[in-house]
């Protein structure tokens, strides 16, 4: 298949293109588009074969529920059973925006959408180029992220187009997302409502708006024996191609450690990599070192993350050691992603009694 692929330039010819991608969408056809937190490989969402054809085009298992992405609040009804009062207040609160909420499902939506599950998981993204892609296209766009199964999540064209060349009819590329992970996903089916992926919108945030919320607690932890209530998320997701390790402890064992172990395996032969951050980059002795952003800024260590992981990859590298994160705010959302990437390996080293 060939693939077309727009640059955004953001002048009148934009508006043929989205018209055009909405075409494709309406005619049962692919097309990954950006939005605000990573590109989306959208579909129609009311489609049975076009959900499938997304199945397929990623290489995800089917049990895998897809993301409805709409454009207006009022276009929630036709597609939910009901709206809980909680529902109604979030969006006011964070739509458009990186939050999605599960609802039980209506009639209109097929099963194929929503891996056989009773629920559908909404969101309206806040991304102009979306918002009028997915009114262009009927107004239900179902779309996962836009990379293959088991890839880091793309946060340019460049990568949607590396993993989705010649499987999609047409890639929207607008250039460099905002956020760089994916969006919060709280289940408003439960009594408590609950976050099933932490994101943006930090627990803090959400509580504000509805008192008491609840984390499902296999979001941070390995082998708790309790199935993730969002499917997708009990998948070894977000993994580079080379072995990456977690180091956790004070900033100095942490260098120290790394720079021996990099010393040791390059000697070895093996390709190594270090994620460091703007405070301590200057500090590696490995032969690639990157730095994700800063500590005192963690929407630029999300903004990063997963570029550097696909950078890794380019490079073909084979051994990657990464700091550890703060888990308050925004850092929640980044362990839970890298913890994934490594595969829960966590090294931990000394930690003094008044450190942070
Ligand atoms: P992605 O589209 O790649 O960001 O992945 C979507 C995530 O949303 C996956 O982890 C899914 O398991 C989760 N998800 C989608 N729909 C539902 C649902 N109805 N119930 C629970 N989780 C869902
Ligand atoms: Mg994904």
């Amino acid at each position: 298949m060939n693939t077309v692929i727009y640059q955004i330039k953001d002048t009148i010819e934009d508006a043929k293109s989205l018209t055009e991608a909405g075409r494709i969408i309406r005619e049962g056809g692919l097309v990954a588009f950006p939005t605000e937190t990573v590109y989306g490989l959208g579909g129609d969402a009311l489609s049975p074969a076009s959900s499938r054809k997304i199945y397929a085009a990623k290489g995800r298992p089917s049990d895998n529920p897809l993301i409805v992405h709409i454009a207006n609040t009022e276009d929630l009804e036709p597609i939910t059973a009901d709206i809980p009062e909680a529902g109604r207040k979030l969006a006011d609160a964070f739509w458009p925006g990186p939050l999605t909420m599960i609802f039980r499902k209506s009639e209109k939506v097929p099963k194929e959408t929503t891996g056989g599950l009773d629920t559908v998981a909404v969101r309206m993204p806040s991304d102009p180029v979306a918002l009028a892609f997915i009114r262009e296209a009927g107004g239900y766009v179902a779309a996962p992220s836009a990379n293959l199964s088991g890839k880091p999540s793309p946060t340019s064209a460049k990568y949607v187009i590396q993993d989705m060349d010649g499987r999609i009819e047409m890639i929207l590329d607008g250039g460099d997302v905002e956020i760089g992970l994916e969006s919060t996903i709280v289940d408003l089916t439960e009594e408590t409502p609950t976050i099933l992926r932490p994101g943006y919108v930090t627990k803090e945030m959400l509580e504000q708006v509805l008192g008491t919320v609840d984390a499902d607690r296999t979001m941070m932890e390995k082998d708790t024996g309790v199935a993730p209530k969002a499917p997708g998320m009990k998948y070894r997701h977000y993994a580079p191609k080379g072995d990456l390790v977690i180091v956790e402890g004070d900033s100095a064992c942490v260098v120290d450690y790394i720079n021996e172990q990099t010393g040791l395996l390059e000697k070895q032969g093996e390709k190594v990599a270090v994620i460091g951050t703007e405070e301590t980059k200057m500090l590696y002795h490995a032969e690639i070192v990157k730095s994700v952003g800063s500590r005192n800024r963690e929407e630029t260590i999300a903004h990063t993350l997963y570029r550097v992981l696909r950078e890794f990859d380019d490079m073909d590298v084979t051994r990657i050691f990464s700091e550890s994160f703060d888990t308050t705010g925004m850092g929640q959302a980044i362990m839970n992603r890298l913890l994934k990437a490594a595969g829960h390996k966590v090294i931990h080293l000394c930690r003094s009694t008044n450190s942070d």
